[in-house]
């Protein structure tokens, strides 16, 4: 069984379709796929209308959290998306996201840049708007040669001169309320260093204690010294650990599939999960 728990579409920062994603998930040979976009499931309809016979959908989000001032994301799986308190938050957050983007496209025209918002919108299309769609325009404009590029202080990075800070959950709140509406927390990417501070390991502790399901270890931002402290640290805290692509379509250029989730993780998930199930392709398993 190959397992991928954490993907973007259309929906929020990726760029295939929830359709597309289901499609190129079969394609690349995968058992199960979560769906976990920005702070947003409106990709769902889409990703069940369209699954391949064979291949497994979780649904799921990724929250925009954040703790003393870090930033952090949390993959919320199998909750009930119509629970209201849950819906409300991720409501916010998401729309909270363009005055967000505004503020940092005025910040660029301050720089000097000569980017618009309608040219982020129309990059954003219908999706929750984040900085990988400001980041794709800077491309388009050659200020910078990829997306990544525009991750420094110069430009989008946390902190960065054209940074803007959005509306984000508290973890502890976050941890709460999926678990309200039925659903399992694993903390994405908790050592991913390289796109800003990351929280002490001590937040982790308290985050378990407080409910917190897993951490993911296999990530493309994680590199070996990370993942075997990481591996540790989750097996003192008695802390479920996943491994997943964070695919993002040509917007990264990791591949679907690269890093996967051992299928007892994932079938401790889909017990400990009341909200949702997941949904198999027609005539799948
Ligand atoms: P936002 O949610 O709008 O603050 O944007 C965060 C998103 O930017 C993440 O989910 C990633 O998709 C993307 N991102 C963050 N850091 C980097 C990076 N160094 N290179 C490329 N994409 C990044
Ligand atoms: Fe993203
Ligand atoms: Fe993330
Ligand atoms: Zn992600």
């Amino acid at each position: 069984m190959r397992i991928d728990l954490h993907c973007h579409s259309t929906a929020s920062d990726g760029t295939d379709t929830p359709a597309e994603l289901v499609r190129n998930a079969a394609a690349a040979g995968l058992d199960v796929v979560a769906l976990t976009d920005h702070d947003t499931t409106r990709g769902y309809a889409e990703a069940v209308a369209a699954l391949p016979a064979g291949l497994t959908l979780v649904t799921g989000a990724e929250l925009s959290c954040r703790i003393d001032g870090v930033s952090l994301h949390m993959l919320a799986y199998l909750f009930d998306p119509e629970e209201p308190t849950l819906l409300a938050e991720r409501e916010l957050v998401r729309d909270d996201r363009v005055p967000r983007a505004r503020g940092m496209v005025a910040k660029l025209q301050e720089l000097g840049v000569p980017v618009t918002w309608d040219q982020v919108a129309r990059i954003a299309g219908d999706g929750s708007v984040g900085r990988p769609h400001v980041a794709t325009a800077l491309v388009e404009l050659g200020v910078v040669p990829s997306v990544s590029d525009a991750f420094t202080l110069d430009w989008l990075a946390d902190g960065g001169r054209a940074y803007v800070e959005k509306h984000e959950t508290d973890p502890f709140e976050a941890i709460r309320l999926v678990k309200a509406a039925g659903g399992v927390t694993v903390f994405a990417h908790p050592g991913a260093s390289k796109r800003g501070r990351t929280v002490p390991e001590s937040a982790i502790v308290e985050m378990a204690a407080a409910g917190l399901d897993g951490i993911e270890v296999d990530h493309m931002d994680h590199d070996p010294d990370t993942r075997a402290r990481l591996r540790g640290l989750a097996a003192e805290l008695g802390l479920l650990t996943t491994g997943s692509s964070d695919y993002h379509g040509s917007r990264k250029t990791v591949a679907l599939g690269e890093y996967t989730t051992d299928p007892e993780v994932y079938g401790e998930i889909t017990r400990r999960a009341t909200g949702a199930f997941p949904v198999p392709g027609a005539g799948g398993a």
